[in-house]
């Protein structure tokens, strides 16, 4: 019995339920990519499987495309792994659990749906099978671990693909084609620990109830950074009261706005109600300054025992609270290009500590390459500045808008037509694999496209199938038309 049965296109519908069967969260690549090894050699198509188990899939032009130029279609295989707290699923070998809601939208049962990208998958290996769709040469590129950093794509060997006109089928949101997005990078700063021996009331300092959000997309909704704020708390607490921090630990990923963040101190007895005090008031304006973005923010100050232990050095701290107070984040630039687009953004996402060392990453995007290293050398030089060390890794360029693009035009062309309005051009803050692929290729122009998604990478991803059929006629329009 198929779950999604009756849904249209049927094909489509059902490559989306098979590919679902099978686990393929990052890093976890070898089960897909066998499976689509096993589907081009059942269809009698020629293919490439790399050592990363990226797969590309070739097939000819349709009968009167033969002197067309080639399309390449495009879209990664894995998929971010999250759950409810309360669902028991292995990511490792359950495939996912399908369901149609009452709405009509399609959720997986406690997990994350896998639409970004499934869909891109299903729609590819529909084309690939079917002998009525009109269309020029293709090449199908899948990639992996696209999610964990453009693993794949950074991996691909561009070298052995044709085309000069790539369709990126990893967009959210249908009606709208993305003709551009950021490149980015991390950038982590380690910070040399030294510790004193200190006495004194063990409390906790915790900035919580923020929304958080994805680091690209969300950066210019104005929202609270709890690690920031945290930081921002510890400063005004030491202009008025004498305390040591013993840990700090906050943030849950380079790509996400911290939600919370939580600092262990020795407070001075004699100093514990000036502390309490100063928290309050630090709170009542945390309250005012992010009411309407981010009105549940809490600064929560909880008093325990008497203790002795260890605390930073008064030199470790004052560098902490220096680099939490003046590391450039949030929007550093809007584009002078187009209107309402972050340029380049950086989002301090973790910080952890141990005995060693106290550890920060930082996430930056931006729609320049050299902004992009502008940035990075502020965080390095204020790392090195300050007695620490700055690496910076997963590094990927920015796709960069083309002025003249005959595929975007082709494409809004048939939205028109098609739909009597026009689609939205949009350049994105946010990483696409396009970037990686175009700065692998002379002279590639691509567009990217898909269906409209809701809540992904979370346990309330919601595919629509309505946009999911609309986006599939529109797509076999474009190859029909790239003649
Ligand atoms: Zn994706």
């Amino acid at each position: 019995m198929r779950v999604l049965e009756g849904l249209q296109p049927d094909r489509v519908f059902y490559y989306f339920e098979e590919i679902s069967k099978i686990p393929r969260g990052s890093g976890n690549m070898q089960g897909i990519s066998g499976y689509l090894v096993q589907f081009a050699r059942e269809h009698g198509l020629s293919y490439i499987q790399d050592e990363a188990y990226n797969v590309v899939i070739f097939k000819e032009a349709s009968p009167g495309y033969e002197d067309a130029p080639g399309v390449m279609l495009q879209g990664h295989m894995d998929m971010v792994c999250a759950k409810r707290p309360d669902v028991a699923h292995d990511f490792q070998k359950d495939g996912l659990r399908l369901a149609v809601d009452a709405d009509g939208m399609i959720h997986a049962c406690g997990t994350t749906l896998g639409g970004d990208d499934g869909i891109a998958i299903a729609y590819m290996l529909a084309i690939l099978e079917s002998s009525e769709i009109l269309h020029p040469a293709l090449e199908a590129v899948l990639t992996v671990d696209e999610e964990i950093g453009l693993l794949g794509a950074d991996a691909l060997d561009a070298s052995q693909l044709k085309s000069r006109r790539l369709i990126n089928l990893d967009s959210e949101e249908e009606g709208i084609l993305t003709v551009g997005c950021a490149g980015g990078l991390n950038a982590e700063i380690r910070m040399p620990n030294k510790w004193m021996e200190a006495e004194g009331i063990q409390c906790t300092l915790s900035v919580e109830g923020c929304q958080g959000g994805h680091s690209g997309t969300e950066i210019d909704k104005g929202r609270a950074n709890a690690i920031l704020t945290a930081g921002r708390a510890l400063y005004r607490l030491a202009e008025r009261a004498e305390f040591g921090i013993s840990h700090i630990e906050g943030g849950e990923a380079h790509n996400a706005i911290p939600k919370s963040c939580r600092v262990s101190l020795l407070v001075d007895e004699s100093q514990l109600e000036e502390a309490r005090d100063c928290a309050a008031q630090v709170e009542k304006e945390l309250r005012a300054e992010y009411a309407g973005v981010d009105g549940e923010i809490r600064l929560v100050f909880s008093v325990g025992e008497k203790a002795t232990g260890r605390m930073l050095s008064f030199q470790a701290m004052e560098k902490l609270l220096f680099l939490l107070c003046e590391i450039p984040d949030g929007v550093l630039r809007m584009s002078p290009d187009i209107p309402g687009l972050v340029q380049t953004s950086l989002n301090l996402g973790v910080i952890k500590m141990n005995e060693r060392e106290t550890y920060v990453e930082t996430s930056i995007r931006s729609a320049s390459d050299s902004e992009r290293r502008t940035a990075a050398d502020r965080v390095a030089y204020m790392a090195e500045f300050l007695g620490g060390r700055c690496s910076r890794t997963g590094e990927y360029p920015a796709w960069e808008y083309r002025r003249e693009s005959a595929l975007r035009e082709l494409m809004a062309d048939t939205y028109r037509r098609m739909y009597g309005q026009e689609p939205q051009v949009e350049i994105i803050h946010a990483g696409l694999e396009c970037g990686l692929i175009a700065a692998k290729m002379e002279d590639l122009d691509c567009v990217s496209i898909g269906p409209d998604i809701q809540d992904i990478h979370t346990p309330e991803e919601r595919l629509d199938p309505a946009s999911v059929r609309r986006v599939w006629e529109y797509l076999l329009e474009v190859l029909r038309q790239c003649r």
